[in-house]
C-alpha cells in the first residue's frame, strides 16, 4: 500500500516514509534521480506535458522525483498542504517575497531575524518598492502599531537568534489575519519535530534545510511549506522560472536527515537543557538564555508552543569580549564556527561574527552584549562538551586580567 494512503501515521513514521514512491526496480531506499531532463513516449506526450494538460516530469528546474520526495515528506511533517524546495534557505525567503509581494507592499518583521534576511528586506526588496518595518519580536502592540494599509506580510523566527526570545505564534497569526496579512514563520531553530506553526495559525513556514533538517552540516538548501495556491502555484511558478531550485543530491541528503530528525532534536534538546542548567550555576556567567530554564521569561509560552526547547544555548559572561574570546579559544573539541544545527557542537561570539556588521548602538538595542557566547549543542557525549567549556571557565578564572589570553591559540 502506498505510504501516503495509510491514515494517521505518527510523526516518526512520516519522517521515515512519507513521499516515497518505489520504481519498478523495487529499491528500498529512495534513489537519487541525477538527471536534468526527462523523455517522452512520443511528441504528443511531450506536448501534453508542456501544455500542463498531463502531469509529469519535464526538466529538473521544474520537478525532480528525489526533490519531490523531500518536499512531500517535509510537508507531511509540518502538516502543510504542499512544499517547494529551494537551493538555500535564503532562496526560500526570496522566492516567497518575489511571488507574493509587489511594489508598494509592506512587510512587518521581527528585528531579531537572520542577518541575511534583514539585508534581503532592507537592501534589495527596497529597490523594488517593498518596504519593511522592524519590531521587537515579543511586543504585540509594536506589531499592531507598525501595520499600514499596504502591509501584506508578518515575518518572524521563533525562538530568535541568539537570545532565544519567543513569539506567540497564535497571537501574531490572529493579529495578522485581522489585518488581511499573512504570517510567515522561519521554523529553522525548532523544526517540525519541536514546533508546528500551522496549527497555531501561521500561513507559510520557511526552512533553511542547511541547519537541523540536514543535521550533519553537509548541504545548503531550503523550503517553503504552505497552501496549494501560494506555495504550489505562486512560489513554485517563480522558482521554475527564476531557477533557485534544489539539486536532487542535496534533496536526498535532507531526506535522510529527516529520517532521524525527531531523535536528533530530542537529543539536542536534552543536552542543551543539561548544559543550560550547568551554565546557570557558573560564577563567570551573568545570564543564560534558554527557553527550557524556568528563569527564561517566556518559559511557560515555550512549554505551550514547543514540544522541546531546542539545541541552542546562549550565555553572557561577566568579563565582556575578553572573557568570551578566552572561553571560546580554550575549547578543544567544540568547533569555532557560526553555523548551527549540526551533530558537532559549535561555539560563536555573535557580537564580532553574526552580528558584527551592526553598529554598537544597534547591537545594544538588540541585546547582543560583548560577553555573549552562543552554543549550538551537538550530539557528542554531553560530559565532553561540558568539560570543554570547563576549560574555558578555568582560563577565565586563572586570569583576573584577561587581556593576557588575547591572541593565544590552541591546537585544533
Ligand atoms: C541559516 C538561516 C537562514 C538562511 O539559510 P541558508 O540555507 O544559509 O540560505 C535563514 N533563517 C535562519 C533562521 C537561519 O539560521
Amino acid at each position: 500500500m502506498p505510504i501516503d494512503d495509510i491514515p494517521e501515521l505518527g510523526f516518526a513514521s512520516l519522517a521515515v516514509r512519507a513521499g516515497q514512491q518505489r520504481t519498478f526496480e523495487g529499491e528500498h531506499a529512495e534513489p537519487i534521480f541525477a538527471t536534468s531532463s526527462f523523455v517522452f513516449a512520443n511528441a504528443a506526450e511531450a506536448a501534453a506535458r508542456f501544455s500542463g494538460t498531463v502531469a509529469g516530469n519535464i526538466y529538473s528546474r521544474f520537478t525532480n522525483p528525489t526533490v519531490r520526495v523531500f518536499q512531500e515528506r517535509l510537508a507531511a511533517l509540518e502538516g502543510g498542504e504542499t512544499c517547494i524546495a529551494t537551493s538555500s534557505g535564503m532562496a526560500a525567503i526570496l522566492a516567497t517575497c518575489m511571488a507574493l509581494l509587489k511594489s508598494g507592499d509592506h512587510i512587518v518583521s521581527a528585528n531579531s531575524i537572520f542577518g541575511s534576511t534583514i539585508s534581503l528586506f532592507t537592501n534589495y526588496l527596497s529597490k523594488f518598492g517593498i518596504a519593511t518595518s522592524y519590531v521587537p519580536l515579543s511586543n504585540l502592540a509594536a506589531w499592531e502599531a507598525a501595520i499600514r494599509p499596504e502591509t501584506r506580510l508578518f515575518y518572524l523566527e521563533t525562538p530568535s537568534n541568539p537570545l532565544m526570545e519567543l513569539a506567540d505564534i497564535r497571537a501574531l497569526a490572529d493579529l495578522a489575519h485581522a489585518h488581511g496579512c499573512l504570517l510567515v514563520v522561519d521554523n529553522c531553530f525548532c523544526t517540525p519535530a519541536l514546533q508546528q506553526p500551522f496549527p497555531l495559525g501561521a500561513d507559510l513556514v520557511i526552512h533553511s534545510a542547511t541547519k537541523y533538517l540536514d543535521g550533519q552540516g553537509r548541504c545548503v538548501g531550503g523550503a517553503v511549506v504552505g497552501d496549494r495556491q501560494r506555495v504550489g502555484v505562486d512560489i513554485y511558478g517563480f522558482l521554475r522560472t527564476a531557477g533557485p531550485t534544489l539539486s536532487p543530491f542535496n534533496a536526498w541528503v535532507f531526506l535522510k536527515g529527516l529520517e532521524t530528525l525527531s531523535l536528533r532534536m530530542r537529543a539536542h534538546s536534552e543536552s542543551a537543557l543539561h548544559l543550560a542548567r550547568w551554565l546557570e550555576a557558573q560564577p563567570a556567567v551573568e545570564r543564560v538564555y534558554y527557553p527550557g530554564l524556568p528563569s527564561h521569561p517566556q518559559h511557560e509560552l515555550a512549554k505551550r508552543q514547543q514540544s522541546g526547547f531546542g539545541g541552542i544555548v546562549s550565555f553572557e559572561l561577566h568579563g565582556g569580549r575578553e572573557a568570551a574570546w578566552a572561553l571560546i579559544d580554550a575549547t578543544q573539541m567544540i568547533s569555532i564556527t557560526a553555523n548551527l544545527g549540526d551533530a558537532k557542537t559549535t561555539i560563536t561570539h555573535p557580537a564580532t561574527t553574526t552580528h558584527g556588521r551592526l553598529t554598537p548602538q544597534e547591537r545594544e538595542t538588540a541585546g547582543i552584549c560583548e560577553g555573549l557566547v552562543r552554543i549550538s549543542v551537538g550530539l557528542e557525549t554531553v560530559a565532553d562538551i561540558q568539560r570543554d567549556l570547563e576549560r574555558g571557565f578555568q582560563r577565565i578564572a586563572s586570569h583576573s586580567d584577561l587581556s593576557a589570553t588575547r591572541g593565544e591559540t590552541t591546537d585544533r
